[in-house]
């Protein structure tokens, strides 16, 4: 097999949902899932911050009559934030997730990641050590669901605007350690790594077999390429590292945005107005720059 086809073989390559639609009716799904195949993707990433919205038996049956793969994501929201110093709000978060494997599972989806572990959005204090046990007590529970389902969890270390608990891939580490957990794993995204971390390779070396998951984002969330983000040395390390788990293309646009996402996420203006064409760019980009990386393997 050349390199390029191994990597081929390696790297599911998805796209995020919300660069198709918004919300996740049978026609919505319909044209995202047919939208991700018609852009070269393998995999949509379907974000389930309502879980009990999504039809999992409908999304099943698209998925199965494309043969486009799915993963799942979402943000807790603040009332629901399973590293609260507030047992209640922690229950509630649990509660989320825990319906959110299950939707996962029953999508025949395999990996829920994002910001699992914290509000997403803006805090305004540090984490409180009892937040941060609450946390790990959760996760562990939910990871133990999670197992019996052969779902894997991904701790998504997001900028300090979305998350005050895990910015870093240390501290994603960190916390996978303390959960403890076969199927918990650290998930990275270029655009919060190009915010947080001194470089885009030291953190993937650092993660080595405990990355599962990686986002590619741009600096401003737009076109990859045009932006600041140093995908060389990312890929560089994925390839030198032999990372093998899903590459998942993530912009955000108010052109098509999930009303919950705008706020949490300050999506205050337009990198892009047409979403085939972002994506068909990114899976082109892509395409050449995960080569390039493999044939420069060290
Ligand atoms: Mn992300």
């Amino acid at each position: 097999m050349s390199g390029d086809a191994a990597r081929a073989a390696a790297n599911p390559v998805g796209v995020h949902a919300l660069v198709w639609v918004a919300g996740w009716s049978e026609p919505e799904a319909r044209h995202a899932i047919a939208r991700t195949r018609e852009a070269g993707f393998d995999l949509i990433e379907i974000p389930l911050l309502d879980p009990r919205s999504v039809d999992a038996a409908m999304t099943r049956r698209l998925l199965e009559e494309t043969g486009v793969a799915a993963t799942c994501s979402l943000g807790l929201p603040f009332d629901a934030d399973v590293s609260s110093a507030d047992a209640a709000v922690v229950a509630r978060g649990e509660a989320l997730l825990t319906e959110a494997v299950d939707v996962t599972a029953a999508l025949d989806a395999r990996f829920l990641g994002g910001v699992v572990h914290s509000a997403m959005g803006k805090h305004l204090a540090a984490p409180t050590e009892r937040g941060r046990r609450h946390a790990i007590e959760a996760l562990r529970r939910v990871a133990e669901r999670a197992a019996h389902r052969e779902v894997t969890i991904g701790i998504e270390a997001v900028n300090r605007y979305e998350s005050n608990l895990v910015n870093t891939a240390e501290q994603a580490l960190a916390l996978v350690d303390e959960i403890g957990a076969e199927n918990v794993v650290v998930h990275l995204d270029s655009y919060h790594m190009n915010i947080e971390e001194s470089d885009l390779g030291t953190p993937v070396h650092r993660c080595g077999a405990r990355l599962g998951y990686v986002h590619v984002g741009e600096s401003d969330r737009g076109y990859l390429g045009r932006g600041t983000v140093d995908f060389a040395a990312l890929f560089q390390a994925l390839a030198d590292t032999g990372y093998a788990g899903p590459i998942v293309f993530e912009s955000f646009s108010s052109v098509v945005v999930s009303p919950s996402f705008v706020s949490a996420l300050a999506i205050w203006r337009d990198p892009w107005h047409d979403g085939l064409d972002v994506a068909r760019s990114a899976r082109a980009f892509l395409e050449v720059h995960l080569a390039a990386a493999t044939a420069g393997r060290r």
